[in-house]
C-alpha cells in the first residue's frame, strides 16, 4: 500500500475546496439563497479513486464522471463511498446498459432515442434513471444538446417514458471572453428551466439546473444555477 503517493494531491483539493466553497458562498448570497441550495459536484474524470475519497471525506457529496469506461474502471471504490454518483458526459445509445444502477442521474440527454433506451432498459431491469435534459444553448456543432425552441416538445416525449423522471436542465455554454455574452447563456437556461416547472407537467421535476463549471461556476450561480459541475479548480489541471 502506498499511503502517501497522493498527499500532494489531496493537500491541493484541501486548499482548493476551501475556497471554492467561499466563492460558492458569495455567488449564492448575490443570488439571493443560501449556499446549501446549491450543489457541487465534483467532476472527476482523470482522478485517481483514492483521490476522490479523500474528497468524499473532507465533504463532497456529489461525483460526475464522463466516460463509461473509465466509471466501469472506478465503479468499486466509487459505490464503496457515500455520495451521490452521476454521469455527466456524451453517452453511446449501446453504453447505456453499464449505467443503469450505477448513478443515479444521466445529465447528457439529448434525444429520444438515448432516452427510449434508457427507459427500455430501466424497465427491464426494474431500475429508475432520474435525467437532464442537455441543451445546446450556444448552438455549436461540436457539441451535445437539444436547441432550446426543440425543449418544450422533447420534454413532453420524455415524461411519456417509464422508468425514468425528468428532473432538470444542464449545459455547457461556449467559450467566452466576453462576460456578458456568458451571463446571457446562463440567464436564458434559468428562463427556460422556469418556464418549464410553471407548466407543472406530470413526471417533470425542475429541481436541478445545472450549469457552470471550474472558470464560470460563480457566474452560473448568480444566474440561478443549482448545481456546478467543478473539475480541475477543485483536482488540479488535468494532464
Ligand atoms: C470535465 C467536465 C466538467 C468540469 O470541467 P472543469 O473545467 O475541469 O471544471 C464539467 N462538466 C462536464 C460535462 C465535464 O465533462
Amino acid at each position: 500500500m502506498m499511503e502517501n503517493q497522493y498527499n500532494d494531491r489531496c493537500k491541493d483539493f484541501d486548499e482548493n475546496y476551501k475556497r471554492i466553497a467561499e466563492d460558492i458562498e458569495k455567488a449564492a448570497e448575490k443570488a439571493g439563497k443560501s449556499p446549501e441550495s446549491i450543489t457541487l459536484l465534483a467532476a472527476t474524470k482523470t482522478v485517481p479513486a483514492e483521490v476522490i475519497r479523500h474528497a468524499v471525506e473532507r465533504g463532497i457529496t456529489c461525483v460526475g464522471e464522463n466516460r463509461v469506461q473509465e466509471l466501469l474502471e472506478k465503479y468499486d471504490n466509487l459505490s464503496a463511498l457515500s455520495c451521490d454518483l452521476q454521469f455527466i458526459g456524451r453517452l453511446q445509445t449501446n453504453k447505456v446498459k453499464y449505467l443503469v444502477h450505477k448513478v443515479s442521474c444521466i445529465q447528457s440527454v439529448d434525444s429520444l432515442k438515448l432516452a427510449s433506451e434508457i427507459s427500455r432498459l430501466c424497465v427491464r431491469e426494474k431500475a429508475h434513471m432520474n435525467v437532464l435534459v442537455e441543451v445546446n444553448i450556444g448552438r455549436e456543432e461540436s457539441k451535445g444538446g437539444i436547441l432550446p425552441e426543440e425543449l418544450p416538445e422533447f420534454i413532453d416525449q420524455l415524461r411519456e417514458q417509464p422508468g425514468i423522471t425528468v428532473r432538470g436542465l444542464m449545459a455547457i455554454p461556449p467559450d467566452c471572453e466576453d462576460k456578458s455574452r456568458l451571463f446571457q447563456y446562463f440567464s436564458s437556461m434559468r428562463q427556460y428551466y422556469v418556464d418549464i416547472a410553471a407548466k407543472k407537467l406530470d413526471n417533470v421535476f425542475m429541481d436541478c439546473l445545472s450549469m457552470g463549471m471550474s472558470s464560470d461556476f460563480s457566474a452560473a450561480i448568480e444566474c440561478g444555477s443549482t448545481m456546478v459541475r467543478v473539475g480541475s479548480a477543485l483536482f488540479g489541471k488535468r494532464k
